[in-house]
Order: C-alpha cells, then structure tokens, then sequence
C-alpha cells in the first residue's frame, strides 16, 4: 500500500512530490489468556493493538482466532479500545458464511512519532502517524564525525520543521533512531563505534528523550533497515538476512518474524568477520584482516588508489562501475564474492526465506550477480532450494520504516493500556 504525502524534500531544501510507502506489517503470532483471576486481562489490550496495526488480524473473529481467546473476551477489549480512541472501525470485511465482519484499524488522527535513519554524512527523517503511515520525510545533511549534540540537535530542529502542520492537533507519542554503529539497546547509546568520535556511551536516547519528553528507542541502522525490508515483503516471510554493503558492510537478521540482536546487540556483524583473502590487512575495529577491508566501499576506494586511480567516495566506485571501467568492475566483482563467502555460512546456519541486498554496492549488478552465485554454490540446495535472493524494495525508505515499527511496536500497547 502507498500513501501520497504532501511533499518529499531534500537537504537542499528542493521540494519534490513523492508517493510514500506505508510501513509494512508485521506479523506477530502471540497467544493471549484471560486472567486467572478471571477479570479482563490488560496485555490482551496491547496484542490486539499490535495485530490491529500490523495488519494481520482485523475484525473481532480474526483476532479471537489468533489471539486464541474467546470472541467474548475480543469483543470486551475492542470496546474499550474504541472508547479510548485508539482504534476505529472502518467498514466491513469479506463474509465467511455469515454477517459481513467489521473491520477495524488504529485511529490516523491520534497522534505521531517521529523517527530518523542516521548515516556518516547524511539523515533521513520522518514523521509517522499512530496508523503507520509515513506523513513526511526528509534527507538532510549531518556530519556524525561533528559529534553528538550537533548531530542530534539538527535533526531534532528538522523533526520540529517536519511535524509542524501535526504539532497542535496530533500528540508526539515517541522517537527512534537507527545509529551507523553497535548499539546499546538498553542503554540508547552507541558503543565503540568505528567512524563516529566523541560519540562512545554517549547517551543518545536519553538526550532525545530530555528535549520531546516522550519515549525514545535507539537501534542500529542495519537492523532497522532490516526490520523495514522484511515487513514489506508481507506476513509470509518467516526468516530474512538483509545485508547493507556501502561505504562499510551491515547485517541485520530476522527470526520468527522478530529482530534477532544477540547477547550483545551485535548479532549479524558479519564486517568484522576475519577471511583469509584479507591477510592482515588492518581494519577500523583494530583487528586484522576483517571482510570489511577487502569487501566494503571504503576497502575498495583504498585499492583503486593504491593503484593510481582518482577514486574517493563509494558513490565514485558505484559511477565508475555502471560506466563498466574495467578494473573497477573487477574489483566490485571481487567484493561480491568475499561478501558471497562469508554470507554462505551465515545463509547454511539461518536458512532464511530471503536474502536481502541494500547499500550502494548492491545496486551494481556484478556485484549482486557475484553474491547470488556464491550462495548458489556455497550453500546446501536445500537451503537455496526456495531462497529470494534479490536488491533491497524499500529503498532509501527502509531505515525510517523499521524505525517506525520500532517505536510504534514500544508506544501503541502502552496507549492502549494506560488507564
Ligand atoms: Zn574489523
């Protein structure tokens, strides 16, 4: 589903109308009870809201059915969430032998979160509304290496630009943010990032949190981009690798149709791997001999100029190689199968339903044709048997999209169940 917004802008202030996509749903398989002390159970309030919002359950049947609890119960929990103005039913569903069901959806008009997809030099910012809708979005110049509190405080004034036609009529419930580095979930900060000074423990979250006084979520920017590319593709994928090979190289993973993040938070930090190719070439994190130093934008910027050419950014790699430069094509075609190898392991261990390819180098084709063919060869024909291997869908959108069904996913069921 796309919805139109008003307007699409860029940093330089150029206004372009754009079709915006809706943030995809999610599906959210749970199974709800009664109380034992036989009065009505709140958490059912929050599930019913998440199966609302994801799209996968909505009339009374559908959620009774999925939620396992009795159509009584369902009924008893809707009211109440109509009353409260969370949900709205919006007209009447397909028959299945009887009375056409009524269907039911979060309220658009009961308020907004704000989110923002940070790069090394650039945001996305964007206002969604409590439906899931994208209102606005905005790239916007930020310069991470300029610290915290500048990077923060520009796209908070952006936020503040953006929501201004929503700021009076609809309430600001939360914010979230992806981070180009390993983060801290918990914490909302970012840890020993690679290309980020002054930005180590520094508490993200709670500095937005202090400025909007509302909930604010931190996560990684690959995870997000994962959580907006796998819900695009509908409630049938199960499990999805979505790789980000730009400048640096990301790896977020979905399981059971939840974000998977590890002990630590770092699940899916596939850069760091080390693979022989690299030798000891010395990478960002410290060590030697990761993928990222012979696999990622920035490894191959170092190469191409070791060999003389006048290459300096990722987007000069990407330009060189659609003009089929030689030595360029080779080296992003040498790229492809250092990440095509190390993903073999990973694609054998999750046997995923898809495998998603984002960033810059994955929108030249002898790069994705190259990790398509290592997977192909590398991995069990059981595991490739039925396995999507193709280019991100949500583009440049993807990372603000999980950013919203992150913190939609945090606001929705505390909403619906504040007394
Ligand atoms: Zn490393």
């Amino acid at each position: 589903m796309f919805f139109a917004t008003p307007c699409h802008r860029t940093g330089a202030g150029d206004m372009i109308v754009k079709p915006l996509r809706s943030i995809p749903k999610e599906v959210t398989l749970t199974t709800g009870t009664v109380a034992a002390n036989g009065s009505p159970d709140r958490s059912i309030s929050s599930r019913i809201v998440g199966l609302i919002s994801a799209g996968v359950a909505t009339s009374r049947a559908e959620l009774a059915r999925t939620l396992g609890v009795s159509p009584s119960t369902v009924s008893l929990h809707v009211q109440e969430l109509l009353e409260s103005g969370v949900v709205t039913e919006t007209g009447a569903g397909e028959s299945r032998g009887g009375r056409r069901p009524r269907l039911l959806q979060i309220r658009d008009d009961g308020g907004h979160v704000l989110v923002a997809d940070l790069g090394g030099t650039h945001a996305r910012v964007a206002v969604i509304s409590l439906a899931s809708e994208i209102r606005m979005v905005q790239e916007i110049d930020v310069d991470v290496a300029g610290g915290p509190e500048r990077s923060l405080d520009t796209i908070m004034a952006n936020w503040s630009d953006l929501s201004g036609p929503w700021a009076d009529s609809s309430p600001l419930h939360g914010a979230a943010i992806g981070l180009p580095g390993p983060v801290d979930i918990e914490a909302g900060r970012v840890e020993s990032p690679a290309r980020m000074p002054g930005w180590h423990s520094f508490g993200v979250a709670e500095y937005v949190r202090d400025q909007l006084g509302v909930p604010v979520l931190v996560d990684n920017d690959v995870n997000l981009m994962a959580l907006g590319e796998h819900f695009a593709h509908g409630a049938a994928l199960r499990h999805s690798v979505t790789v980000k090979a730009g400048t640096g190289i990301g790896c977020g993973l979905i399981a059971s149709g939840q974000l998977h993040r590890g002990a630590t938070g770092t699940a899916g930090d596939i850069t760091h791997s080390r693979v022989s190719a690299a030798g000891s070439t010395p990478c960002s994190c410290g060590k030697l001999g990761c993928l990222e130093t012979i696999a990622s934008g920035a490894a191959i910027v170092r190469q191409l100029r070791e060999r003389g050419l006048d290459v300096r950014t990722t987007a000069d790699i990407v330009r060189r190689a659609q003009d089929a430069e030689p030595e360029v094509t080779s080296m992003v075609r040498d790229a492809g199968r250092h990440l095509g190898e190390v993903l073999c392991t990973v694609v054998n261990f999750v046997n995923p339903d898809a495998v998603f390819l984002g960033g810059a180098l994955s929108t030249l084709e002898p790069f994705v044709a190259m990790v398509r063919s290592q997977l192909y060869e590398g991995c069990h024909p059981l595991v490739t048997q039925q396995l999507l291997i193709t280019r991100t869908t949500t583009g440049p959108e993807a990372g603000v999209v999980g950013a919203g069904r992150l913190i939609l996913q945090h606001v929705l069921p505390e909403r619906a169940t504040t007394p």
